[in-house]
């Protein structure tokens, strides 16, 4: 194995990139103060805000880093001193809004969670008893659990936390990590009512790494001036101000610009957004149906009612051990195929379980993989897989 060996991924995240968006990398360099950042950013931030739905009450910023940068800046500008943050866990992520909470704790400010279990989706009525419990000022969630492959009602959960809040006279704010999910699946966060909805390049949009990407309304925005210790690139309000002149508060990735530019306007203009999210759909379906009817002895592991369109975690037959899963994935790297062996602390939590759960693996179907592509990998999964079928 070498630098020269190509890898199609099948991991979820990063995500197999297209060539024109590669080539887009090469596009001429650029000053990110000069009149040409405009003509690439403009555009940027006008293609996200139709990707959320976004209309005049919502702003866009985006936060050179990944992911987990706009996530730890929606904590950290969003929560006050002397507030309490309710974190709603379905898994590895989950948590990790719990972690970044703690990490950024103010005087008086308490983190706390609503944890479900491995594979589960958010039940409402536990929900609604922890925002009665604890009276919260605002609530993450996670829209879709990339180590479980759950894709969680949100909008439900907002209804829930909308209702309750107007009960105890706190409103709480919902900030929502749909890192996994975002350009895959419709997140019409207007009409849900999100404060702040973050994600990243990597995943459902199919580049390379490089920013967090957030939408924020209006409220969310005059809380965050009100709100003590922000920190610098972790504040909210000074990303907004940047974006204002269709900026990033520090210096972005270039190529990524020039590659965002050309990725969103083919989302939008070239495959369009509902044939994006049909494909994701029957990427799914086309799994399902995989798992189900040419894998014996494997089962999709969330309640198919909640099962992602951007991954598929699937439980393995009882003897699959870590390693089984892991000498799987270095057999389909002689193929030319990255394989994902499962999410592997959950995997250890699930062996640790008496008696022991099965272990999962899970199949990344997100970002500009095609159906053809998922089909042909299918196809040496399951090869791969049968040789270690008892
Ligand atoms: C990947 C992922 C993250 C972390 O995002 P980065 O872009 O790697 O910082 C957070 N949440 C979810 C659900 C993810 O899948």
């Amino acid at each position: 194995m070498g630098l020269d060996d190509k890898l199609t991924l099948f991991i979820t995240g990063p995500t197999f990139v297209r060539d024109e968006v590669k080539k887009a990398a090469l596009l001429p360099d650029f000053g990110h103060r000069d009149i040409e950042n405009e003509i690439r950013f403009k555009p940027i931030f006008e293609n996200l805000k139709t990707l959320w739905e976004a209309g005049e009450n919502h702003g866009v910023v985006i936060i050179p880093g990944s992911g987990s940068n706009a996530m730890e800046t929606s904590i950290r500008s969003l929560v006050g001193e002397n507030e309490t943050v309710l974190n709603v866990s379905t898994g590895a992520f989950g948590d990790l809004y719990h972690e970044m909470a703690l990490a950024n704790l103010k005087p008086g400010m308490k983190a706390v969670q609503l944890k479900f279990d491995p594979g589960k989706a958010i039940d409402l009525n536990k929900l609604e008893d922890a925002l009665k419990q604890h009276k919260p000022n605002v609530v993450t969630l996670t829209h879709n659990e990339t180590s479980t492959g759950v894709v969680n009602p949100i909008a439900e959960a907002c209804k829930v936390v909308h209702k309750c809040g107007l009960e105890y006279n706190v409103i709480p704010l919902v900030l929502v990590d749909g890192v996994s999910i975002f350009g895959g699946a419709r997140t019409p966060i207007e009409k849900i009512g999100v404060a702040m909805y973050s994600t990243s390049t990597q995943k459902g949009l199919a580049l390379p790494a490089g920013f967090g990407l957030a939408v924020y309304s209006k409220e969310a925005l005059e809380k965050a001036k009100r709100v003590t210790q922000r920190g610098y690139t972790t504040d909210l309000a000074a990303h907004a101000n940047s974006a204002k002149k269709y900026q990033t508060l520090t210096t972005p990735n270039c190529a990524l610009v020039n590659q965002l530019m050309v990725q969103l306007d083919y989302i939008i203009n070239k495959e369009g957004i509902n044939a994006r999210f049909k494909r994701h759909e029957d990427m799914r379906n086309l799994t399902h149906t995989f798992v189900e009817e040419d894998l014996p002895g494997f089962e999709i592991f969330p309640e198919k009612h909640y099962a992602s369109p951007t991954v598929t975690c699937i439980k393995v037959p009882t003897y699959f051990t870590q390693e089984t899963l892991n000498a799987v994935k270095e057999e389909l790297r002689g193929h030319g195929y990255l394989m994902d062996p499962g999410y592997e602390k959950m995997n250890a939590a699930l062996a640790k379980q008496v008696p022991p759960h099965p272990m999962t693996m899970r199949i990344g179907h997100m970002g500009d993989i095609t159906l053809a592509m998922l089909t042909t990998y299918l196809d040496v999964l399951k090869d791969t897989l049968m040789k270690h079928v008892k």
